[in-house]
């Protein structure tokens, strides 16, 4: 084993007492994408950085989107062509810098009687966003003839289709981008703690000059110390304006976005669709591996934010959401394997629904000097990041040097293009059919590991007494131990493999081995092996069941 990993959760204890008495540049709360590529920026500048995460990275909504790297058509309905210029360019830099994790994909969105687009709108709004987002070659969009709309998706209702826009996007697995980002940055120096709930701000005259945490592995305390305290903690950002009294002004409003996952024969989709729904909204249906997920819903919410679960009625809009769009497929809430609830952290603004609120980030600068940020989106996260850094170096007094995110991989050894991913795949996949697993590992393991695949494959031939599947899984429970700070089971059926939504079936097959491996690793005792295989069960629970309401705050904020 590598004992010198910076994100070794076998370090821990090290890494703490390093983060304790250091004094930082940039206290970053919150390791969502927006922390960890804050993180990233800062420490690739020369900023001395530290992530503060409650729980894990990417716990919060960096786990819960529908997981495209996209420019936004959207954005454009509502006439904010920067935002669809920004988010455009950025996925085609996100998707050089980690050609295995941010994949290309071709779109169609179906035009319909009385639908929300009509062929000129779309032909011309498609247009401007190839134009806006650079898009070039045969990425351009491609207007369809209804006929040429169902040989690429017979699928679609015939009666009501009647053509379609073709385009290009890109897909990805938001919780893996975010790791990613996290362990480039500590490649970069920074340093980073999950499970580190931040509580309270450390202040010397009125500024402030740290923060005040718990360890909530063992609840233990510990203040650290900074120039400057950067929140980036999503939908709980207004939670730490709070503390700094400087919660004035605009606020968060929280939205909830359900995505269902069915297996793949269910829906069987050749392409991601983006459809027209009955309410006059639109739904994505996105193939992936062995299932199709379909999403996202958009409701208001107040509810607990630390457990967000779909409802009823959420599963039954999504239901009737594919009914409308592809009226041969009858599905049923039977029929759904897994499901995920997310929270978009949105600024408020007065007389808006939720569809219609911006998704444009804004950061917040309080007279202690907290600056937070909030809003955006996965797809924007390095621009984000660019911001804020720039900021905190003026904040600083500082001249502020080049960002240089835009030419840095974010994995060792990256997988040069998106069609040196294809190959790597096949070559994959022939190989962990020769150990006996499924093709699916094949292409899993590169969209999930890119070239780190190498490192797994040879650590599962070290697991000689397991099965092939329970031999792979212990590989990748020991890489994320080692490498990526894996520190519960759900972290590593969550967040790290993606398990429980896209492969629950194989949670049964391989929790009592990777449990018992986690136990060795991280020397957990009786009491917190029961705590962890709860904290399993809950979510194994809500992934596959729909609630009445949403579950309440244990405590209510103001
Ligand atoms: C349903 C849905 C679909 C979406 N789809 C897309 C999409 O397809 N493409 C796209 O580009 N964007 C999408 N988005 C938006 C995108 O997911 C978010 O903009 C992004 O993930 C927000 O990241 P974040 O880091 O700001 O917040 P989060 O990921 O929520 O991170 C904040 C972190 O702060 C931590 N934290 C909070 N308080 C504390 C504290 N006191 N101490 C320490 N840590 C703390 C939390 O635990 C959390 O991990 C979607 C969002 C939703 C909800």
């Amino acid at each position: 084993m590598d004992k010198n990993s910076l994100m070794s959760a076998v370090n821990r204890a090290a890494a703490i007492q390093v983060i304790k008495e250091e004094t930082f540049d940039l206290i970053v709360i919150g390791g969502g994408v927006t922390g960890c590529g804050i993180a990233l920026d800062a420490a690739s500048r020369g900023l001395k950085t530290v992530v503060l995460e409650k729980e894990d990275f990417a716990s919060g909504t960096s786990s819960k989107s529908t997981k495209l790297i996209h420019g936004g058509l959207r954005y454009l309905k509502q006439l904010d062509f920067a935002l669809v210029r920004e988010t455009g360019t950025e996925r085609a830099i996100v998707h050089q810098l980690a050609p295995h994790l941010v994949l290309p994909e071709k779109m169609l969105m179906p035009l319909v009687k009385g639908g929300n687009y009509g062929y000129w709108g779309t032909s011309i709004g498609l247009t401007v966003y190839d134009i806006l987002a650079g898009v070039s070659g045969d990425d351009r969009r491609k207007m369809v003839s209804k006929k040429e709309a169902l040989a690429i998706e017979p699928l679609l209702d015939e009666k009501n289709l009647k053509g379609g826009g073709f385009y290009a996007e890109y897909r990805t697995d938001d919780a893996r981008l975010t790791i990613e980002l996290m362990k480039t940055a500590v490649e970069h120096g920074a340093k980073a703690l999950n499970y580190c709930q931040v509580e309270e701000l450390l202040y010397e005259d009125q500024q402030v000059v740290g923060v005040q945490c718990t360890n909530l592995q063992d609840n233990s305390t510990m203040q650290v110390r900074a120039k400057t305290v950067v929140s980036a903690g999503g939908p709980w950002v207004d939670t730490i304006r709070k503390k700094d009294k400087s919660l004035k002004g605009k606020r968060l409003f929280l939205s909830k976005g359900v995505h269902l996952v069915v297996p793949h024969e269910k829906l069987p989709l050749r392409h991601t669709i983006y459809f027209d729904v009955p309410d006059g909204r639109m739904v994505f249906a996105i193939p992936r591996g062995k299932v199709t997920y379909i999403g996202t819903t958009d409701t208001e919410y107040y509810g607990d934010k630390d457990r967000i679960v779909a409802t009823k009625s959420d599963a039954a809009y999504l239901i009737n959401a594919v009914k409308s769009a592809f009226p041969s497929v009858q599905l049923t809430l039977d029929d759904i394997e897994s499901n995920w609830a997310g929270l978009r952290p949105l600024i408020h603004e007065d007389g808006k629904s939720p569809s219609e609120l911006s998704r444009k980030d804004e950061i917040f600068t309080s007279p202690t000097g907290l600056i937070s940020i909030a809003g955006g989106k996965l797809t924007g996260y390095r621009k984000m990041a660019q911001r804020i850094v720039d900021l905190v170096y003026k904040e600083q007094g500082k001249s502020v040097p080049v960002c240089k995110t835009k030419k840095i991989n974010l994995t060792p050894n990256p997988i040069k293009n998106a069609q040196a991913v294809e190959e790597y795949i096949k070559v994959v996949q022939n190989r962990v059919v020769d150990l006996g697993l499924d093709a699916y590992y094949g292409w899993y393991l590169v969209t999930t590991y890119g070239h780190q695949t190498e490192l797994l494959l040879e650590k599962m031939n070290t697991f000689k007494n397991s099965t092939p599947e329970i031999a792979l899984a212990r590989a990748e429970a020991w890489f994320g131990v080692h490498y990526e700070m894996v520190n519960s089971l759900e972290d590593f059926f969550v967040r790290r493999t993606g398990r429980l939504y896209f492969n629950i079936d194989s949670i049964p097959v391989v929790r009592d081995a990777v449990t018992l491996d986690l136990i060795d690793y991280l020397s957990w005792d009786d009491v917190y092996v029961q705590k962890e295989q709860k904290r399993l069960d809950e979510l194994l629970f809500d992934a596959t069941n729909y609630y009445e309401k949403e579950l309440e705050a244990e405590s209510i904020e103001v």
